[in-house]
């Protein structure tokens, strides 16, 4: 059992935090810069992590920049204030997404074209094979380990991890929590100290400063994902702009 906490725990904060980090604030925002061989072992890492449901970069970038351009309004792949639940939201945000990834709807965003792909791990991460793959070895650790019962309920949180976080955020950052600054958006800070979506869900400051690299502003808030890139910066490894 405590094997499979364990793996659960590893799990969720790897993927979270490669979506986060590689994702959001380095493809999208462009908030730091990497050399080619940090580039590439991030990008390995959001594959790895993201396992079965890895988001392609550049499609994640590219539905990404629609939110914070459409924020809230009805050409917004992801507002609660626009799609009646979670579900429904998770569906138009993939129908969305496989539009970029497909090459049917073109980005507004000037810098997408320069963004860094790689073909190989695109393709074998987009790959419903490897996919299945990833969920049959996420089945097997737990048949080998044989929890209480109950704990297979977690598996279909590793099948979709990246969307799940995805959709915690995108939901309850745009409608529960406290806003620190009048947007024009719905946006919210949901938790005060963000631990568990390594800062994530401070949505209203984000939406504030999109290029924030920190993305809480107030003494007491804690992005979780903040310490580890500043830690990451100390080492050489990113260079913030
Ligand atoms: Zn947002
Ligand atoms: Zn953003």
């Amino acid at each position: 059992m405590l094997i499979i906490i364990g793996f659960f725990v590893a799990h969720w904060y790897a993927s979270v935090f490669a979506q986060s980090f590689f994702l959001h604030r380095y493809m999208a925002h462009r908030m730091f810069l990497m050399n080619p061989f940090w580039e590439r072992f991030f990008y390995l890492f959001t594959f790895i992590t993201q396992g079965s449901s890895f988001l392609h970069p550049k499609s994640y970038a590219q539905l990404h920049l629609e939110h914070h351009k459409h924020s809230d309004t009805e050409h917004d792949p992801h507002s609660p204030h626009f799609l009646k639940d979670v579900i429904s939201m998770m569906i138009n945000t993939a129908r969305i997404y496989l539009e970029f990834k497909n090459g049917k709807r073109a980005s507004s965003s000037p810098y997408i074209q320069g963004l860094p792909t790689w073909d190989r791990i695109d393709r074998i991460g987009n790959s419903h094979w490897v996919r299945l793959v990833f969920c049959g070895a996420y089945i097997a650790l737990y048949l080998w380990v044989s929890p209480p019962l109950w704990m297979y309920a977690l598996l279909p949180v590793h099948f979709l991890m990246g969307p799940i976080h995805g959709a915690f955020v995108n939901w309850c950052g745009h409608k529960y929590g406290y806003r620190n600054y009048d947007t024009s958006d719905q946006s919210r800070n949901t938790f005060i100290w963000d631990v568990f979506f390594v800062g994530e869900t401070f949505q209203n400051n984000h939406h504030k400063y999109p290029n924030r690299l920190n993305f809480a502003t107030r003494w007491y808030e804690l992005d979780l994902g903040y310490p580890v890139i500043w830690l990451l910066s100390k080492l050489g490894i990113v260079v913030p702009r």
